[in-house]
């Protein structure tokens, strides 16, 4: 069956309509996006296969997510072969708006991401999970998924939105899917596309550094296997290495138990590039 392209609210309503979800008890999954659609989203639209009778991927580069000095304008925007992606992968609905659609001049309220947006992550990019966290709930109600999948690629993300779907009893099940890589460990990333040659090479060294960190066995030695492998690269401009619960993302100290995450950012050139890897201590 052919993708169904809604390009705005009324153009969802009719997909959902013709679809009979909701109706006839037809069940729905949505893969939010930002577009330029790589392998990692497809493993997304696969798990969401699993888990429903219909997909659906949003296609919307949230402009309330960006900083001021970030990379809005330039974000790669591939629309149509994003198109032949989710035809290709059995998407039943592609949800494409534009940003004057999803929000009002005089909009006024949005979600707040409380502490936790403001830590890791937050701490670097302020406002970025308010945004991330607003369009979100925004998408639940403007789709009504029964589930919603993210990638554990953005941990603190995918943390957040767990939160906010328990703090505001959202009836959406949460789905987290692991880390597509490259055979040489480099996360998939819409903006692997900016890296040269040279700097792709470069940025290699935040996976090896995950995966050397892994390897330890204390709190200590995961950080400082990892950092060792960081503070070699010149090129690598870090903003944070960090072990820290998966759930609140504080820090993981040495009395911690259990699953933990080691996450990193760090800019290579002009791109700014996150991972993570879960490690059990
Ligand atoms: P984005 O288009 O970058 O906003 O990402 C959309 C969704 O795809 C988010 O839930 C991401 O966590 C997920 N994602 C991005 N990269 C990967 C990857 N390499 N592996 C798995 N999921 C990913």
């Amino acid at each position: 069956m052919d993708v169904i392209v809604a390009g705005d609210r009324a153009g969802l309503v009719k997909a959902r309509h013709s679809l009979g979800i909701g109706l006839s008890g037809a069940t729905l999954a949505l893969v939010p996006t930002m577009g330029a659609l790589h392998e990692g989203h497809r493993s997304l639209i696969r798990l969401a296969r699993e888990q429903a009778d219909h997909v659906a991927v949003s296609i919307f580069v949230n402009p309330l997510q960006f900083g001021p000095n970030e990379d809005f304008s330039r974000y790669p925007r591939t629309f149509d072969v994003d198109l032949e992606t989710c035809a290709d992968e059995g998407v039943s609905i592609v949800f494409a708006p534009s940003a004057d659609d999803m929000y009002a001049q005089d909009r006024q309220v949005s979600v707040s991401a409380g502490r936790m947006g403001t830590i890791v992550e937050g701490a670097f990019r302020p406002g970025h999970f308010d945004g991330v966290l607003t369009v979100v709930l925004k998408l639940f109600n403007l789709v009504q998924p029964d589930i919603a999948v993210f990638g554990r690629k953005d941990a603190q993300q995918l943390a957040m939105i767990r939160r906010m779907v328990a703090d505001l009893d959202v009836p959406v099940s949460v789905v987290g899917a692991p880390t597509v890589r490259e055979a040489d460990g480099l996360a998939l990333s819409s903006r692997n596309r900016y890296l040269s040659p040279h700097e792709r090479h470069t940025a290699l060294a935040l996976s090896r550094a995950l995966f050397t960190g892994a390897r330890g066995r204390t709190p200590a030695e995961i950080l400082g296997q990892a950092r060792a492998v960081l503070d070699a690269e010149p090129g690598v401009a870090l903003d944070y290495l960090v072990l820290v619960d998966p759930a609140t993302f504080t820090e993981a100290g040495d009395d911690h138990r259990g699953e933990a995450v080691l996450a990193v950012a760090a800019r290579v050139g002009a791109t700014r590039l996150i991972d993570n890897v879960a490690v059990t201590l």
